[in-house]
């Protein structure tokens, strides 16, 4: 047999096809020689040999068989098409394709088919007057899950099979290049986790002037696989650290009674941190820091109760943190006035605004804008003058780099410790970032 090549097994199993098709023919049309076919009829008798095989000395049958109407296709959902006009585009009458869409959606919303989904169907093509009729479609869901909607007896049954999905820890460590976004895409941190990053580290990282190439950075996500290891979805940040200038800054996935958030290795709420500046930190510079000087317009020394960040008129200002819009309008030598209260403790004040975006009881999110960097009230040229107020006292902003009222209480934070310490431990043993080649996710870099 060393020497049979794949053509000869393929020339020997065709013949003996062929032998076993005219053989049966014979034995089943011998009763009646009217019904064999003038191919057939040369057919030579059987005859056993001594070791019992049976020999026949065939010649070749023409093979006519019936055109099928099965029809097996793959494709994938085009701009502007759905599953109704797929079907109705393949031949199905429109009640047969609406009754297929109907029967769907007892198990999936036929709505989430977005284009580029592949589905894959059976069905019998239309014949004579007879439209298409469907055997089985099968598509694979975002969330992994199998979907398969049969026809068979006149009965539709639509059936969704759950993929068992197991979760794991993927870890991403490196240094930066230029950013330390694109420096975590490149090593195949989905953009949604990075970003989740950037925003929980910002309460103690200028991100604009912070970073510098050679930074290091870690981070730690879940991933859900399926059973035969393809990373099918992404899950929740974890844990992320960053150190500009070999300062570790860290922060901590935490759940409370109150909420998921994340928090600082103390323990800190970063959440409900304040921003380092309210200001676009490449639009401003700080033209007078907080404390005594002598003031520039009334001339003598006074407590300078805020940092004044020099911008031009109209550059946005945006609230620190979180709060309550307090006041809002003229307030004498403050000029147009915005004060957004926090908590019970911290406040934040923004002067001499050229305009206000925010009404009285407003509540506002962090980075969102209130108004604009203005000269009016007492002001010799445009700046904002920023206050932070802890309990009815102004201290010096650069000194708050939290709401330290948002504390955990005894409970939890003894309960953060627990997390934090198996996070810690996780960051040493979770499969590292080699492990994400089939991270599939859609990537934007903008
Ligand atoms: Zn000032």
């Amino acid at each position: 047999m060393a020497g049979l090549n794949k053509t000869n097994i393929i020339a020997i199993s065709t013949i003996f096809l062929a032998s076993s098709i005219a053989f049966h023919s014979y034995l089943s049309d011998s009763s009646d020689p009217s019904k064999v076919l003038p191919s057939e009829a040369n057919t030579q008798p059987i005859s056993n040999n001594s070791s019992g095989s049976v020999i026949i000395n065939a010649s070749p049958i023409a093979l006519t068989e019936p055109v099928s109407r099965e029809r097996k296709t793959t494709f994938s959902l085009g701009k502007n098409e759905n599953l109704m006009t797929v079907l109705t585009n393949l031949g199905f009458d429109r009640k047969h394709a609406a009754h297929a869409v109907s029967e769907l959606r007892k198990v999936y919303n036929p709505k989430a088919l977005k284009q580029g989904q592949e589905l894959s169907i059976e069905y019998n093509a239309a014949e004579g007057t007879e439209s298409a009729k469907l055997k089985t479609l099968n598509f694979k869901t975002s969330a992994g899950n199998s979907i398969e909607l049969k026809y068979d007896n006149d009965q539709f049954t639509a059936q969704k099979f759950e993929v068992k999905l197991l979760k794991r820890l993927c870890k991403v460590e490196g240094h930066i290049n230029s950013s330390f976004y694109s420096a975590a895409l490149k090593r195949g941190v989905p953009a949604s986790i990075v970003k989740d990053a950037i925003s929980a580290l910002s309460y103690d990282i200028n991100w604009q002037h912070d970073p510098q190439s050679g930074d290091e950075f870690k981070i730690l996500f879940e991933v859900f696989e399926d059973e035969a290891g393809n990373i099918i979805k992404t899950g929740d940040l974890k844990f992320a650290a960053f150190a500009p200038q070999g300062n570790w800054r860290k922060i901590y996935a935490f759940k409370t009674a109150s909420g998921a958030g994340f928090y600082n290795d103390k323990g800190e709420s970063v959440i409900k941190g304040l921003l380092a500046t309210p200001l676009d930190p490449t639009k401003m510079r700080i033209t007078s820091r907080f404390g005594r000087r002598t003031h520039p317009i009334l001339g003598f020394s006074k407590m300078h109760k805020g940092i004044d960040f020099g911008a031009p008129i109209g550059t946005p200002v945006a609230s620190a943190g979180e709060g309550v819009v307090i006041k809002a309008g003229w307030n004498g030598a403050y000029g147009n006035y915005v004060l957004i209260k926090h908590n019970n403790q911290y406040s934040t004040a923004y002067a001499h605004l050229s305009r206000i975006n925010v009404k009285v009881g407003q509540r506002v999110r962090q980075r969102q804008n209130i108004g604009s960097v203005g000269t009016t009230g007492r002001s010799t040229g445009p700046h904002l003058h920023y206050e932070v107020i802890c309990n009815g006292q102004q201290v010096n902003p650069l000194s708050v780099k939290q709401l330290p009222a948002i504390r955990l209480n005894p409970k939890e934070l003894a309960q953060f410790q627990q997390v934090k310490s198996q996070c810690d431990t996780d960051m040493q043993t979770a499969a590292p970032a080699a492990q994400l080649a089939s991270l599939k996710m859609p990537v934007s870099i903008g």
